[in-house]
C-alpha cells in the first residue's frame, strides 16, 4: 500500500474491509495464524473474522485478536491514524492535539497515546558499545511553582521530587534514556552499556571504579568548567537529554513519575529511528502491536482520572 501522508492513509483506511485487509498484511504478512494455537491458513468468514482450520480448535477470531487493538470501542482506522500521528512528529504529540485530530476526548486520546507508547522501541535492547557517552539529569517540577498543598506533599515525604534520569549513548549510534530509582548510577551503565565500549563521563563521584571495568573511562570535569578534552566529551548525550526536556515541557507540560518511564521510551524510539522514514516507523510499530495488551486499568492502576495523578514539570 502506497501512501505519503496522513491524508492519503485515512482516506484508504476509510473503507473497514480495506482497513482490516491491510492491516492483517501488516501483522501477518499475507499468512494469517491463529492467535489461539498457531495454526496456519485459518478461513476467511463473511464477516471480516477468521475461523481456526485447525479441528482440534475451530475458534473464531478477528484481525485485532492479541492486539493492543483488542476490545477497543476505537475503531482501527482511527489507532492506525493515531499510530501513524505519533510514528510521525518529531517531538511527540498532546493528548489533546490527537484527541482534536482524531475527534475523541481527551481522556481516549490520553489512553491511546499511552498504548501506542507501549509498543514503541525494543523491549530487549543489546547493550551499548564502541564509544559510549553517559550523563544524568533531574526531570521534575519547581516547588516554587506549586500550589501550597502539593508542596505540602512532597515535603512530608521528605524526598526531592526530581526524578534522576541516565542518559547512555553510543556516538553516531543508538541511544537510552533510563529513570535511575533505587539502583547505582554504576548499575544503571552496567546494565546497558558492554564492557567493550569506551565510556565517557563527567566526573562525578558516582562513576568512580568503572574503570576497572570498562575497556577506557574518561571523564571530564564540569565543576572545572571543562566540557571537552579531545575525544572526550558528553555534549551529545546532554543534547538528546534537551530533546526529552523539549517534549515534556513542550508537548506533554507535565509528567507523572510514574509513566517518565515511557516518555523517556519514547525519546530513545525517536532518537533511534532519526533516520528511518515516518511510513516506515509507522509500519515497524503496527507490527509490534502484536502481542502487547494493556488495560486502561493496568495503565491507571485503578486510580480515578489521569488529571488527578502526581504531575510534575520539567
Ligand atoms: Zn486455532
Amino acid at each position: 500500500m502506497e501512501f505519503k501522508n496522513l491524508k492519503e492513509l485515512m482516506s484508504y483506511l476509510s473503507d473497514l474491509k480495506r482497513c482490516r485487509e491491510y492491516y492483517a498484511w501488516l501483522r501477518w504478512g499475507g499468512n494469517p495464524i491463529c492467535p489461539h494455537c498457531n495454526a496456519a491458513k485459518p478461513y476467511l468468514l463473511k464477516s471480516g473474522k477468521y475461523r481456526c482450520s485447525s479441528k482440534t480448535c475451530k475458534m473464531d477470531f478477528s484481525v485485532v485478536k492479541g492486539t493492543i487493538f483488542e476490545k477497543s470501542h476505537i475503531p482501527l482506522a482511527t489507532w492506525m491514524g493515531a499510530v501513524y500521528l505519533l510514528s510521525a512528529h518529531k517531538k511527540g504529540i498532546s493528548s489533546c492535539q490527537l484527541a482534536r485530530d482524531l475527534g475523541c476526548t481527551q481522556k481516549t486520546a490520553w489512553f491511546i497515546l499511552h498504548r501506542i507508547r507501549h509498543i514503541m522501541g525494543d523491549p530487549d535492547p543489546e547493550p551499548l558499545t564502541n564509544i559510549v557517552e553517559a550523563d544524568e539529569t533531574y526531570v521534575g517540577g519547581k516547588f516554587q511553582n506549586m500550589n501550597r498543598g502539593r508542596r505540602k506533599q512532597w515535603q512530608e515525604k521528605g524526598i526531592d521530587n526530581k526524578v534522576a534520569v541516565m542518559g547512555m549513548l553510543e556516538r553516531d549510534g543508538k541511544a537510552r534514556l533510563t529513570v535511575i530509582g533505587k539502583n547505582t548510577f554504576k548499575d544503571v551503565i552496567r546494565e546497558n552499556v558492554s564492557p567493550e565500549a569506551i565510556l565517557m563521563t563527567d566526573s562525578h563521584l558516582s562513576y568512580q571504579g568503572l574503570s576497572m571495568e570498562y575497556q577506557c573511562h574518561l571523564t571530564v570535569n564540569h565543576k572545572e568548567m571543562q566540557f571537552r578534552d579531545g575525544l572526550c566529551y558528553t555534549n551529545t548525550v546532554e543534547g538528546f537529554f534537551s530533546s526529552l526536556k523539549r517534549s515534556i515541557f513542550g508537548i506533554y507540560h507535565s509528567v507523572s513519575p510514574k509513566h517518565l518511564t515511557q516518555y523517556c521510551a519514547e525519546t530513545s524510539y525517536r532518537y533511534n529511528t532519526r533516520k528511518m522514514t515516518d511510513k516506515d516507523r509507522f509500519i515497524e510499530n503496527m507490527k509490534a502491536a502484536n502481542g502487547h495488551r494493556l488495560t486502561y486499568n493496568n495503565l491507571i492502576q485503578k486510580k480515578p482520572s489521569p488529571a488527578k495523578d502526581e504531575n510534575i514539570n520539567p
